[in-house]
């Protein structure tokens, strides 16, 4: 008997770990997209890699500043449009959902996350913010106001779909509803936010989608017509499309299957068949539309399945994320308070991927900072009073920070130009000596001389 290590089942795993490694090494360079390294789950220094779930993805510090900004303008025009932000939890029963989204919607079909609680109920992560936002509503009577109620939200949403480009598990989305009104012109300002929002960010080559399913009632013709125009095609659609001809032949239309499209280009359009009321009401939006020149294009096939969905539909798509190419959709949705048993209560809103947002940004939008001041205090005597000076800028208000890895006025500066300061305050023992410190300008290397205890004060009045 040999020693173990000249075992030949010693020598299969030497090989086949140093393989691996290679082929991570190859892989992960090229193709990082496909992940080799899941099934070698190994880092170059052989310890394993704890990775996030498929499907989610981390904000890393170098994007964050886009997603703030992001963020910023959705803050800032909702407010500018009257709209107050609401917070609602992250998971709900699941029978909110069921009940609110319908079951015969790929959410509720296929995409939810739900689980048991410890007491056997059960719970969803939100797939959305419209129920959570009613059901919240319903909970603290924030209907009782003689106003239109109107909100917004920001925050992730959670669906099991198949992660590509434009589509992940963990998604944000900022959302507005405006509760109790179905004046025409309520939707033309919840149109004309979404507008403005992507406008505000810079995004181009956007399209107006718009469309009116009129109500309920109005809908009940024009799904018998629609049905006997696809029956003699239904072997010709798509096996999702003949399934739905029996469960909700409205969803035929808006199938993305090519063939399903094409077969169905002659379909007879729905805001034919709308009731006058609808018919004015669908008019007044466009008029309003129009008056402030926003441009839209009437999109017969923008159509939305479950009853409680009535009159204005709305989508804005860009030609620049393939497949994925809708950034923003919304609607009114009159049916859904009762739906939830609550009081009849006409509503619109909308919700917008957040992603497809950053993937149509520039790279580099950055939050305006303002300008950072390095504290640079080394010495027995210049460390201590430097970090006491830190804490008295940033009490001040003053953005200020240090780097306690450098112990030299030379690698001090050095992590001042690392972090973009604009200023470095620099503090060492002759300093605190002299009562003096002295204030460089990183860009200029300009350095003057301010007394210890009047920099934070002469920094405030800008030197
Ligand atoms: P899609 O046509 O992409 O399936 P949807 O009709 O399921 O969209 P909505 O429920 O209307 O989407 O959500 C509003 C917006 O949220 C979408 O227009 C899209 O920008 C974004 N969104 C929806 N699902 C995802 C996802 N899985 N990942 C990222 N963004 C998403
Ligand atoms: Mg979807």
């Amino acid at each position: 008997m040999g020693e173990w290590y000249e075992s030949q089942t010693y020598f299969r795993i030497f090989h086949l770990f140093w393989a691996s490694q290679f082929v991570d090494w190859v892989w992960a360079g090229r193709y990082s997209r496909i992940q080799f390294s899941y099934l070698f789950p190994f880092n170059r220094t052989g310890f394993s890699v704890l990775r996030s779930v498929k499907g989610l993805k981390d904000i890393l510090p170098h994007q964050a500043s886009q997603w703030q900004h992001i963020e910023t303008v959705a803050r800032t025009l909702a407010t500018q449009y009257g709209f107050s932000e609401i917070r609602i939890p992250i998971f709900e029963f699941t029978e909110l959902y069921s009940r609110s989204i319908g079951g015969t919607t790929d959410i509720v079909e296929k995409e939810m996350y739900t689980f048991p609680d410890r007491d056997g109920s059960s719970l969803t992560l939100r797939p959305e913010g419209t129920a959570g936002v009613v059901r919240a509503v319903l909970e603290h009577k924030l209907l009782d106001s003689p106003t239109t109620r109107k909100l917004f939200y920001l925050g992730p949403m959670f669906r099991h779909e198949r992660p590509q480009a434009g589509r992940y598990r963990q998604f944000h989305q900022f959302g507005v509803e405006a509760l109790g009104t179905d004046d025409p012109l309520i939707d033309v300002e919840v149109i004309v936010l979404l507008w403005q929002f992507f406008l505000t960010l810079g995004l181009k080559d956007l399209t107006l989608h718009i469309n009116s399913i009129g109500t309920p009632g109005d809908r009940e013709t024009y799904i018998q017509k629609l049905k006997e125009f696809l029956a003699p095609l239904l072997n010709t659609l798509c096996g999702n499309c003949q399934r739905r001809y029996s469960t909700n032949p409205l969803r035929v239309l808006d199938c993305k299957v090519p063939v399903c499209q094409k077969n169905t280009e002659e379909a007879p359009h729905l805001i034919a068949y709308l009731s006058e009321n609808s018919k004015i009401h669908f008019q007044a939006v466009l008029d309003g539309l129009s008056s402030l020149k926003i441009p839209f294009t009437i999109n017969h096939r923008l159509v939305r399945g479950l009853d409680y969905y009535s009159r204005t539909t709305f989508e804005i798509t860009s030609p620049h994320l393939g497949a994925q190419s809708t950034i923003g959709a919304g609607g009114r949705y009159d049916g859904l308070f009762q739906a939830l048993q609550g009081p009849s209560t006409p509503a619109i809103g909308f919700a917008v991927g957040l992603e497809r947002v950053t993937l149509l940004l520039s790279e580099d939008i950055t939050c305006k900072q303002p300008p950072l001041f390095f504290v640079a205090g080394f010495g027995s005597t210049g460390k201590p009073r430097a970090f006491k000076l830190l804490y008295e800028l940033r009490q001040a208000g003053i953005r200020a920070d240090t780097d306690h890895k450098g112990n030299t006025l030379k690698s001090l500066l050095r992590s001042a130009d690392k972090l973009c300061a604009e200023y470095s305050i620099i503090l060492g023992d002759d300093e605190v000596n002299s009562g003096n410190v002295i204030l460089r300008n990183m860009q200029t290397k300009a350095q003057q001389i301010f007394k210890l205890e009047e920099i934070t004060q002469r920094i405030q009045t800008g030197f």
